[in-house]
């Protein structure tokens, strides 16, 4: 105890200082508070403004400092979510008005986030800022399912795609033949909606029909769930289960060692949340 409490409090003391006036884009990783990096806690723990996507949960933002101003820059039920143009908007005016701005997004904020799209506004507004990076979905949302993204044996390399583009849509420069052939993981963010099509793609690319697929919803949280299935039968299985959102879909033979490295985790209580929804 003696050990841990004085560990953390010599990490902490080297962290830089949260000046006024600055903006620290950081990542919340996929949800356990436990995930979060100790910059991304320091700067929870000292922000006097805190912009935050639907994405960053309640456990997260209780541990806040409680005199922040929270702005939520969230999809609202049947709201569209606030344009970019204006969350940059608003992060250059908190920070003008010499707050301590924290923008705090899920996962990894450059990891299909427009943390980019934010530094160079800042940049532009000639507003220090700092990237803390986080935890993302893609791996550590993985990995609380029990997938190890990488694994010798089952490929070379992680490929992470969107699902989803500016336009609504699965992008349209996707290469298919290419994505098909990759050695390794193929990891999609915000997939559930254009998942049929993907599969279709990839099948039709010559990606083998019982390739391993595993969609993990609300992952590192109390909701998490994790349906296990195939290429063939993926889009079908999203729909039976009904599989919710976020969700990080999986495509790969990585997949395959969930049934040991999850359910030994599970057995031993190493990992709370639940790993053994099947389809
Ligand atoms: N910057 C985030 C990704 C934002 S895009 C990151 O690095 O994780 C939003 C997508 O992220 C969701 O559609 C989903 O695919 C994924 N995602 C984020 N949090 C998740 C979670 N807890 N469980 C499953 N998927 C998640």
């Amino acid at each position: 105890m003696i050990a841990s409490s004085l560990l953390s409090r010599t990490l902490l003391s080297r962290l830089p200082a949260f000046e006024p006036g600055s903006v620290w884009l950081a990542g919340a990783g996929p949800g356990d508070p436990g995930l979060l990096t100790l910059l991304a806690a320091k700067a929870l723990g000292e922000a006097d403004a805190i912009v935050h996507d639907a994405l960053v949960g309640g456990d997260i933002l209780e541990a806040a400092n409680p005199d922040a101003l929270l702005v939520d820059m969230g999809k609202r039920a049947g709201h569209p979510s606030p344009k970019q143009e204006a969350i940059n908007a608003r992060l250059v005016e908190l920070a003008r008005e010499g707050r301590r701005v924290l923008r705090l997004k899920g996962g990894d904020p450059f990891v299909f986030g427009r943390g980019g799209e934010e530094c160079l506004a800042l940049a532009e507004a000639e507003i220090p800022f700092r990237v803390v990076p986080g935890v993302t979905a893609g791996i550590g949302g993985l990995a609380y399912a029990g997938i190890p993204v990488t694994h010798r044996g089952f490929g070379t390399t992680a490929t992470f795609v969107t699902g989803h583009d500016k336009t609504g849509g699965l992008p349209a420069d996707l290469d298919w033949d290419v994505l098909a052939r990759m050695p390794g993981a193929l990891v999609f963010y915000m997939a559930l909606g254009t998942i049929g099509t993907i599969a279709e793609r990839l099948e039709a690319a010559g990606k083998p029909p019982m390739t391993p697929v595993a969609i993990v919803s609300s992952a590192s949280t109390e909701a998490q769930s994790v349906i296990e299935t195939n290429l063939a039968h993926c889009a079908r299985d999203v729909v039976r289960l009904q599989a919710k959102r976020p969700a990080i879909v999986v495509v790969g033979e990585v997949v395959r060692l969930r049934a040991l490295i999850g359910a030994w985790q599970q057995t031993t209580g190493q990992n709370p949340f639940p790993t053994a929804v099947s389809a």
